[in-house]
């Protein structure tokens, strides 16, 4: 039987969802580099480079950072699957999407999940968190930093403190937040964080930056049962990455070399210098939406700067707002979901997107596809942002 296919041809979309992100076309190229072997000094040198660099965005000195072979949810279950022990305490703080998985993920291991819940959209006052961790006293304390899909960044200082004051680890999920806003391990007092490729950092999706304190390890290497999940221990991988290179699986080597390119890119920028870029980017989004009368979902100071959530104007299916945009200017963005199913966009402005020329395009299009759907805007959006640029 002869079969013939035409091309691969995938849409070129502007992608302001909340992730995949654009990849900038050198990390491309990275990616079509010869694949060497996963025993191959040479791909250990690149992993070193990566572990380096992936210390300077998640803002730790932890030895133990490297990448997870798989995406978000993989450095998700590694996290739990290492450091949530059946039987154990676990506190979640939930107020999201990703919470819930987190939460779910700690049942199968078998732990007593304790929650203190929000609505979506809302942020944990640290105190009450913290009173809550202290009458909880749990082994290990679950939140997200940047929840993807409500918009919500989530501070940390005071709930880390309080953890520690009980003897409870710090779990954070940093997959939005790494390489677009402050992650700041050490500084926050986080003990192991994980992350993926294909939101802040603009990589291709496929693997999963993970970062361990020494403390943590402490705990790891004093752990007497052994993880549940062979793929992801982290004692396996240690063997592998570090000192005997012992075979444990075939890392996606062409994954490496992107996500290395990736986080060169960012250390050449300046990490603070992203942050400002997204930063700023947020804040025309902001003024430009504002104007129009959108409004946002999330409080001003909790806001993530890399992925808005501006309410759906009464009357309009944000669907065909979504459909227009991509027919006008191969724009994408996306709605929310669970309880805010139709009620917000989750608009992502990260990475190479995170710049005035696409700010004001893509507010250009969403005026114009909100009129389209019989929305009056109130002012001009894209002379807002122009105005917070000049200004
Ligand atoms: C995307 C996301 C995940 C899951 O990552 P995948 O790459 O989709 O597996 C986990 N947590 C948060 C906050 C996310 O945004």
């Amino acid at each position: 039987m002869s079969i013939s296919f035409s091309p691969l041809n995938p849409p070129r979309r502007l992608l302001f969802g909340p992730g995949p992100t654009m990849v900038e076309p050198r990390v491309y190229q990275a990616m079509t580099k010869p694949v060497v072997s996963h025993l191959e000094p040479y791909f250990f040198e690149v992993v070193e480079d990566c572990r380096k660099l992936l210390r300077a965005a998640f803002g730790t000195a932890n030895e133990f950072t490297l990448a997870m072979s798989g995406t978000g949810s993989a450095g998700m279950q590694t996290a739990v699957a290492n450091f949530v022990e059946p039987g154990s305490k676990y506190a979640v703080l939930a107020n999201g999407f990703f919470c819930d998985r987190l939460t779910e993920m700690g049942r199968r291991q078998g732990a007593n999940v304790a929650r203190l819940e929000k609505p979506w959209g809302e942020s944990f006052d640290e105190d009450e968190a913290a009173e809550f961790i202290r009458k909880e006293r749990p082994n290990v304390v679950a939140f997200v930093q940047a929840e993807t899909s409500t918009g919500v960044y989530q501070s940390s200082k005071t709930i880390c403190a309080a953890a520690h004051e009980v003897g409870a680890l710090v779990i954070a999920d940093c997959v939005t937040s790494l390489g677009a806003m402050p992650v700041d391990l050490d500084a926050n007092g986080i003990d192991i964080a994980y992350s993926c490729t294909q939101k802040g950092l603009s990589c291709p999706p496929g693997l999963a930056p993970v970062s361990v304190s020494p403390r943590a390890m402490d705990w790891l290497r004093g752990r007497k049962t052994t993880p549940a999940d062979w793929y992801l221990d982290l004692k396996l991988l240690a063997d592998y990455y570090e000192g005997a290179h012992r075979y444990h699986h075939t890392a996606p080597i062409s994954l490496f070399y992107a996500m290395r390119e990736g986080l060169v890119c960012i250390a050449e920028e300046g990490i603070e210098k992203r942050q400002a870029r997204h930063k700023r980017s947020h804040e025309a989004f902001v003024a430009g939406a504002g104007a129009m009368g959108l409004e946002m979902l999330v409080k001003p100071g909790r806001r993530l700067w890399n992925l808005n959530t501006p309410r759906v104007p009464d009357g309009i299916e944000d669907l065909k707002v979504r459909k227009r945009l991509i027919e006008w200017g191969d724009v994408e963005i996306l709605g929310g979901f669970g309880p805010l199913a139709g009620k917000v966009f989750r608009v992502g402005i990260m990475g190479p997107l995170a710049t005035e020329e696409n700010v004001l395009l893509l507010l250009e299009g969403l005026e114009k596809a909100l009129r389209e759907e019989g929305f009056s805007p109130k002012g001009n959006g894209v002379e807002a942002a122009k105005a917070y640029y000049a200004g």
